[in-house]
């Protein structure tokens, strides 16, 4: 699953939507779909989101059973592409990257994305920096 904020041209309203993949929102969009709970314009786009995104060393820390894995795996394979194709990777130096968008505002035009130990995600939280886990597959995996 993924959540975009949706954004209506029509009446600049914003809102947040659940879509099964990146391509489902993107069917809905071109059969108008989409409508603006608000003002019923169908001229409803995805903004970039900006949320900072960590990606957890799945493997380690959760088993899934196989028939499940494979399921999850593959919503999970759907995510990854969105996050490479939007997001920056920053690898290790995400909880760095993180803080000097937040101390610094820093602007950066896409979010980031890399690894971060739990420990450093919990730090980052204490200091009020928004971070967003999500499962991660590597590539050998397959
Ligand atoms: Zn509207």
């Amino acid at each position: 699953m993924i959540k975009y904020r949706l954004a209506c041209k029509g009446c600049e309203m914003q809102f947040d939507s659940w879509f099964a993949s990146s391509s489902e929102y993107e069917k809905l969009k071109k059969r108008k779909f989409l409508i603006c709970h608000n003002c019923n314009s169908t001229k409803v786009e995805k903004t970039l989101m900006a949320p900072q995104l960590i990606n957890t060393k799945l493997k380690s820390e959760i088993k899934f059973d196989t028939a499940k894995y494979k399921k999850i795996k593959k919503t999970i394979k759907s995510y990854q592409k969105f996050i490479k194709n939007n997001f920056e990777f920053v690898g290790d130096n995400f909880a760095h990257e993180a803080r000097s968008i937040h101390y610094n505002n820093k602007k950066k035009s896409k979010g980031i994305y890399g690894s971060a130990s739990n420990q450093d995600i919990k730090e980052l939280k204490e200091e009020g920096i928004d971070t967003q886990v999500v499962p991660w597959i590597e590539e050998k995996d397959n």
